[in-house]
């Protein structure tokens, strides 16, 4: 396998304030332990830089104008700054700009851009892009909640516009519902929007009946699920929900939205998953995308504030887009929870909702029949 890493320091160029969780030393840690472990010189591994987003390319979902507002924003903070002004301002609810802050948002868009083109010309099979600012919540027309551009939204477009692809699957793992990238492809039969998150929790949408309107009725699928729920979740919601849904898809393409806020560290989600949880639900995209998409992946940071843990789950994405199986994991697992959901009640009212009652994915192990004949004779047989 060869995975591209997709990262440039200007990403640390995006400066918030003190207190903000979206801080540059998410990029740093990452990259110290991806470089701790010797990875970065590893074999199938190649660094790309990413290229910057054209504005055309961005206006595929976002207002020109907004775009403009952006830039004009950082330039005016570049002006003030020299003047002895502030280094970062806020500019849409939770989300602040600065000087280079234009820059580094262009290229977190750039750069699955860039891991499009390159898995595309075939020179490497998946790619993860290590950016910020985030994207999901980013708006057409506004930021909001860290975000700047939608990376996963443009480069989907990007896909479509450039490579003539008919089918996008973004899978969004992110803690928060990706209400802006829901928005943009609400209906568009093109992209099959999946996310699994947190609810209630911010920013509020994602509840399980918003699924696509108009001609993409049936392409978006939420998964709202309580605080504290884990991997025992999650991952038959993937195996049962998403894969299929995925298959009946047939995605040309695979993109993740790999927020990581929903690690039991993570000072702002309130989910169970450990790193190893993570890396599970990775391999089974791994392995889906291989099943359905010649391995054609992409891997985009949102979210994930608990340095370490953001740090050990990016490090096992790529380790498992090499193609081993291995979790780096120092935190170990999550809390136990008095109480669960329950599950079955849980996957039997998606797969209604989604149509997939009654599903079989085409490589699905049949039953033994014969098998379960045998077990339910009575004694006296
Ligand atoms: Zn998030």
């Amino acid at each position: 396998m060869t995975t591209a890493l997709i990262y440039d320091p200007i990403f640390l160029e995006h400066i918030t304030p003190e207190q903000h969780l979206d801080k540059p030393e998410r990029m740093q840690w990452a990259m110290d332990v991806l470089r701790g472990l010797n990875w970065l010189e590893r074999e199938g591994l190649v660094q790309l830089a990413p290229r910057a987003a054209t504005v055309d390319e961005l206006a595929a979902v976002h207002e020109r104008d907004y775009i403009q507002k952006v830039e004009a924003a950082a330039r005016k903070v570049a002006e003030k700054q020299e003047s002895g002004g502030r280094k970062t301002r806020f500019f849409a609810t939770d989300t602040y700009i600065s000087a280079r802050s234009y820059e580094a948002a262009i290229k977190a868009a750039g750069a699955p851009i860039t891991a499009i083109d390159a898995i595309m010309k075939g020179e490497v099979n998946n790619a993860y892009c290590l950016v910020r600012p985030p994207g999901h919540h980013a708006v057409a027309e506004s930021a909001m909640g860290y975000c700047l551009f939608n990376n996963v939204a443009v480069a989907a477009r990007y896909a479509i516009d450039q490579y003539g692809l008919e089918r996008v699957m973004i899978i969004d793992y992110d803690v928060h519902h990706g209400n802006a990238t829901q928005e943009m492809f609400y209906e568009d039969p093109r992209v099959l929007y999946f996310s699994i998150h947190q609810a209630p929790f911010y920013p509020g949408t994602g509840l399980s009946d918003e699924r696509g309107a108009g001609a993409g009725l049936g392409t978006t699928i939420n998964v709202p699920l309580p605080a504290t729920t884990g991997y025992e979740t999650y991952e038959p919601v993937f195996r049962q929900v998403m894969a299929p849904a995925a298959e009946r898809f047939d995605p040309q393409l695979l993109l993740v939205s790999a927020g990581f806020d929903a690690h039991w560290k993570d000072p702002l989600g309130g989910m169970y998953l450990s790193t190893a949880g993570f890396a599970r639900l990775t391999g089974i995209i791994i392995e889906l995308a291989q099943y359905l998409c010649n391995g054609r992946l992409v891997m985009v940071q949102e979210g994930g504030y608990d340095l370490q843990a953001m740090a050990n789950c990016v490090a096992t994405c790529v380790n498992l887009l090499l193609g081993d199986d291995a979790a780096v994991d120092n935190l170990g697992p999550a809390p136990t929870t008095k109480w669960r959901i329950n599950t079955d009640v849980l996957i039997a009212e998606l797969r209604r909702i989604h149509k997939l009652t009654g599903y079989r994915m085409r490589n699905a192990p049949k039953p033994d029949i014969e098998r379960l004949r045998r077990e339910v004779k009575g004694p006296d047989a």
